[in-house]
């Protein structure tokens, strides 16, 4: 029996990084040095540079590596995000109704013995005109107010709103490479030449021009877009699926704040365009903002265009980044001894920010599926791609309901999104059923979601669908108590914004500190 001795990870953006990191402090936690964990990345080639807005687990992520809050919030530049407002995602701007949703992060009140709030607020139990997120949550009341997710007093990573973060994608790639060398992972600046296989087609070495040679038991590619291993080396098929998202474009600027103590958005805003959407994301000096379009539908010149309209004066002078990708990944992410995490193995779009925690899930994945002998690597690469394959689909799944649930048929884009043709047959049955009773646990295998029910019920509700339970109205009958539920919901709504801190406050009183 052989053991898995040494890995190396090529590429230094979040993904090489935040996997790195990972692997060094989990792998090695019970038995110092037993693997030794190295990271190889270009002088030559830069970041992508984009990848602003995570998802919450990146909290999870960023404990389990032993990464200080503090350092973390100084070093990346980072706020807080607490959720996703959607404008203008269900009818065109102008047309008449609200037209704006939230997303957020904390998951609806559910307190011992009182009822699940979604059937009474689909029977009408919560007050007139009032939407799901806000009749369910308190966090909506909250960030519309401008509140941080905690207080100083909280512990790192905690607080009482479920959270995650912006922050500035180069920085904080630079963070995380100080405090993997601090965890021991050895960093190789180098770019490979090539990588040379051996009789059985796994990798036997890696050449690069300015370290000579280096060698591994398992390399994970990181490389970006490019994945120059996955795809050079090992030739894996990436897996496209723009027949279902049709962005494939952005251009991106970075907005300086009109005054430097301008309130900061504690959510993204996500502005749906004539061919995409627009985000808008609030660091601690700039914001940044981007547009996602699909080429298909509208040009770079149009697309530059409409993100300076959206901007106003202050994107005058700014230079604008032009961007390219496609939705789609690679069923085998893990072929012989080399898996790809990150870019390098896949991306869908950035609405709902999932390209790094879908590097979290990858990180995760290898940590803890790694082959105790190495003959076993064949199986626990199919035990991955199973997992990443099912996580992928069901993100690309819930990413194309917010498109199709819009009721826009302003642009080609709209029209085309709504087309069943463009629609998985797997959210097609999902929404049928929906029309008849709501979304429930048990339509969603935990292991492979990254999204939890109630996300897809807020984004569900959120674009107006509709489920009637008219004739199951009997079977609900509890109406009295899930009314005094949504008031004590708003009362506590009124406690917690007197008790939680400016969003502005708290990220400057943290950094302040550190
Ligand atoms: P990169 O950042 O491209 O890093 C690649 C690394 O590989 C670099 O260090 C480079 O030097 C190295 N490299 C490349 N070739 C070689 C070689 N031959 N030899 C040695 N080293 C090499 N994700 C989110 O979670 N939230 C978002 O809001 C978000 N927005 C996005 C918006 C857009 C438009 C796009 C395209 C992506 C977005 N993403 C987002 C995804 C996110 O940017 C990436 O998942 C994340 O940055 C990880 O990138 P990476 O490390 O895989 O690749």
């Amino acid at each position: 029996m052989s053991r898995i001795q040494k890995i190396l990870v090529v590429g230094g953006g979040t993904a090489g990084w935040l996997t790195a990191c990972y692997l060094a402090r989990t792998l090695n936690g019970a038995a110092p040095g037993s693997i030794r964990v190295e990271l190889l990345e270009s002088p030559n080639i830069g970041l992508l540079g984009v990848g602003e807005a995570t998802f919450p687990s990146i909290r999870g992520t960023l404990a389990a590596i032993g990464l200080d809050e503090r350092r973390f919030l100084v070093g990346a530049t980072a706020t807080y995000k607490q959720g996703i407002q959607y404008v203008n995602w269900v009818r065109p701007p102008g047309a008449a109704g609200a037209d704006r949703f939230f997303h957020p992060f904390s998951q609806p009140s559910q307190r011992p013995g009182s009822p699940e709030l979604l059937p009474y607020w689909l029977l009408g139990g919560a007050p007139e005109g009032m939407s799901f997120a806000e009749a369910v949550s308190m966090q909506q009341r909250l960030i519309e107010q401008g509140r941080a997710p905690k207080r100083l007093v909280d512990a790192d990573y905690q607080g009482p709103m479920n959270h995650a973060y912006h922050f500035d994608a180069a920085c904080f790639a630079r963070v995380l490479a100080e405090h993997g060398q601090e965890l021991g992972v050895t960093r190789h600046l180098a770019t490979v030449e090539r990588a040379e296989l051996d009789e059985s087609g796994a990798i036997a070495r890696i050449v690069t021009r300015e370290t000579g040679e280096l060698r591994a038991d398992l390399y994970v590619d990181c490389t970006g877009l490019r994945g120059a291993l996955i795809g050079g080396t090992m030739q894996s098929p990436f897996h496209s699926r723009r027949d279902v998202l049709f962005g494939d474009r952005a251009v991106a600027l970075q907005v300086p704040y009109a005054r430097p103590d301008a309130p900061i958005l504690p959510f993204t805003r996500a502005t749906a365009q004539e061919a995409g959407w627009i985000w808008d994301i609030g660091l601690q000096k700039r914001r940044g903002i981007g547009y996602v379009y699909s080429s298909r539908h509208t040009d770079a010149t149009r697309a530059e265009e409409v993100i300076r309209r959206y901007v106003g004066e202050q994107a005058a002078g700014l230079e604008a980044l032009h961007i390219k990708f496609e939705t789609g990944y690679r069923p085998e992410h893990w072929r012989r001894n080399c898996v790809a995490v990150g870019l390098a193995g896949g991306f869908v779009e950035p609405l709902e920010s999932t390209g790094i925690a879908l590097v979290e899930l990858g990180a995760y994945l290898i940590a803890h599926l790694l082959p105790g002998d190495l003959d076993d690597m064949e199986r626990s690469a199919r035990h991955y791609n199973q997992m990443m394959v099912a996580r992928y689909e069901r993100i690309i799944d819930f990413i194309k309901m917010h498109y199709c649930l819009s009721q826009r048929r302003d642009h080609a884009f709209w029209i085309d999104n709504a087309d069943p043709a463009s629609i998985p047959q797997t959210l097609q049955d999902r929404l049928a059923l929906w029309r008849h009773r709501p979304p429930h646990r048990l339509d969603f295998v935990t292991d492979l979601e990254m999204f939890l029910p109630c996300s897809w019920q807020y984004v569900l509700y959120g674009m107006e669908f509709r489920t009637d339970l008219e004739p199951m109205r009997s079977a609900y009958p509890q109406m009295a108590a899930a009314r005094r539920e949504f008031a004590m919901i708003r009362e506590m709504a009124g406690h917690a914004l007197v008790d939680l801190p400016d969003h502005r406050t708290l990220v400057e009183q943290l950094c302040r500190e550190h």
